[in-house]
C-alpha cells in the first residue's frame, strides 16, 4: 500500500492534557483547544478522548469548527468560538449552543439583539492587536455588557513562549486593568501562559499545542508516529543524481529509498536535503528535493530495505521536523494531510 500511516495515541493527548491541568492550582480549570481540527490530528475523535479524559470546556475557532465538535460530544459540555459572533453564524450559535467570544461592538450588537439569553464571552485585546475588544471601547460597554452576563472574559498573549519577553507582563498588567473590577470569570493563558506561572492562569486555562505535544510544553508525550512506506529501492553510482533538479548527487555508490509522502501531505518542500528519516534508531538522511507525493531517502548504511521509514517518531518530534522545515510545530501538525491512513491507539 502506497498509503502513509499516521498513528495518534490518544492516551498521550488526555495525559498531557492532564498534566497541563496538574500544573495549575485545583481551582483553575482546564479547557482543551481543538481549533483546526484538533491542530491536525481528527477532531471527532480527539474531542470524544479529551471529554473522557475530564475536559469540559473546548474552544474553536469558528461556529462551523464548533458545530463539528458539538456532533462529536453532543450535548453538556461548552463549546466556545474565539472568532466570535460572525454574521451568519446565528443559528449554529443558537441550534448547537455554541458560546461565542465576541470581540468587537459589532458582534456584541449582533450577538446581544440576535440571541439575548444566550451564553456569550468577551475577548479582550490586551495589546496582541489581532483579535478582542480594546480598552475605550471596553471602558464604554462594559456597564451595559456584564449585566448581561458573560460568562468568561478572556485575552491573549502575544510572546507567552518567551518567558522574559516584556510584553508578557505589560498584557498581565493591562488584563488586570480591564477586568479587576469585574467578578467575572477569566482566562488569559494558552499553553505557553501556563508555563509563565500562576499569576497568569486566573480562573480557566486554554492550551492546545501542549495536548498535541509541541512546544513550549517540553515535558509534553508525543503524541504522532508518522511512518511513509518504501515503494522502491535503487542502487546510484558516483555522480548520479537523485530527484528533481538534481540537486543531490551521489558522492559514493549509494541505495536510495523512494517512500510515500511529499508536500502535498504537508512534508513541506523546505525538508530538501534537510530532513531526516529513521529506521528505527538510525537516521537516514532525506536526500534531493521532496515532490508532492514522494521522498527519496539514503538508506546506504542500513542493512537491507525496511518496509517503511518514519518521518515523525520518538527520535524526531513535530519540533525536530520544524526546525529542519525552517517552521514550528504547530505548522507541521496542522498541515499533516488528508491522504494518511489514521490509526488512533486508545486503551
Ligand atoms: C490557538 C489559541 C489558543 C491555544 O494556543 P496554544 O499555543 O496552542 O496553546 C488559546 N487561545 C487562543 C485565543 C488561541 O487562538
Amino acid at each position: 500500500m502506497a498509503t502513509a500511516t499516521l498513528t495518534i495515541d490518544l492516551d498521550a493527548i488526555i495525559a498531557n492534557w492532564r498534566a497541563l491541568d496538574r500544573l495549575t492550582g485545583a481551582e483553575v480549570q482546564t479547557a482543551a483547544v481543538v481549533k483546526a481540527d484538533a491542530y491536525g490530528l481528527g477532531v471527532a475523535r480527539v474531542a470524544r478522548a479529551l471529554a473522557k479524559g475530564g475536559a469540559r470546556r473546548f474552544f474553536v475557532a469558528s461556529a462551523e469548527e464548533g458545530v463539528a465538535v458539538r456532533q462529536a460530544l453532543g450535548p453538556g459540555p461548552q463549546i466556545a468560538v474565539f472568532s466570535g459572533h460572525m454574521s451568519g453564524d446565528t443559528e449554529m450559535i443558537r441550534g448547537l449552543d455554541l458560546t461565542p467570544m465576541l470581540n468587537s461592538l459589532d458582534q456584541i450588537t449582533r450577538h446581544l439583539e440576535a440571541l439575548p439569553g444566550h451564553a456569550f464571552g468577551v475577548q479582550l485585546d490586551t495589546g496582541m492587536n489581532r483579535l478582542g475588544v480594546e480598552m475605550a471601547e471596553w471602558r464604554a460597554v462594559a456597564p451595559i455588557l456584564i449585566k448581561a452576563g458573560p460568562e468568561l472574559l478572556m485575552s491573549h498573549l502575544a510572546c507567552a513562549d518567551t518567558p522574559d519577553a516584556p510584553e508578557n507582563e505589560a498584557q498581565l498588567a493591562e488584563f488586570h486593568a480591564m477586568t479587576d473590577d469585574t467578578d467575572l470569570p477569566r482566562s488569559l493563558a494558552a499553553t505557553g501562559g501556563i508555563l509563565l506561572g500562576p499569576e497568569y492562569h486566573f480562573d480557566l486555562t486554554r492550551p492546545g499545542i501542549g495536548l498535541y505535544g509541541g512546544l513550549p510544553f517540553d515535558a509534553a508525550r508525543p503524541t504522532v508516529r508518522l511512518s511513509l512506506p518504501v515503494i522502491q529501492t535503487r542502487e546510484v553510482a558516483t555522480g548520479e543524481t537523485v530527484g528533481y533538479g538534481g540537486t543531490w548527487i551521489a558522492t559514493r555508490p549509494s541505495v536510495i529509498a523512494t517512500v510515500a509522502g511529499g508536500y502535498a501531505d504537508g512534508l513541506l518542500r523546505a525538508l530538501s536535503n534537510r530532513a531526516t528519516l529513521w529506521d528505527g534508531d538510525t537516521p537516514c538522511p532525506l536526500v534531493g528535493r521532496v515532490s508532492m507525493d514522494l521522498i527519496t531517502v539514503d538508506i546506504t548504511d542500513l542493512v537491507g530495505a525496511p518496509p517503511s521509514l518514519d518521518i515523525l517518531c520518538p527520535a524526531q518530534g513535530v519540533d525536530d521536523l520544524a526546525d529542519a522545515a525552517g517552521t514550528i510545530g504547530y505548522e507541521i501538525l496542522t498541515g499533516l494531510g488528508p491522504r494518511y491512513q489514521r490509526r488512533y491507539l486508545e486503551r
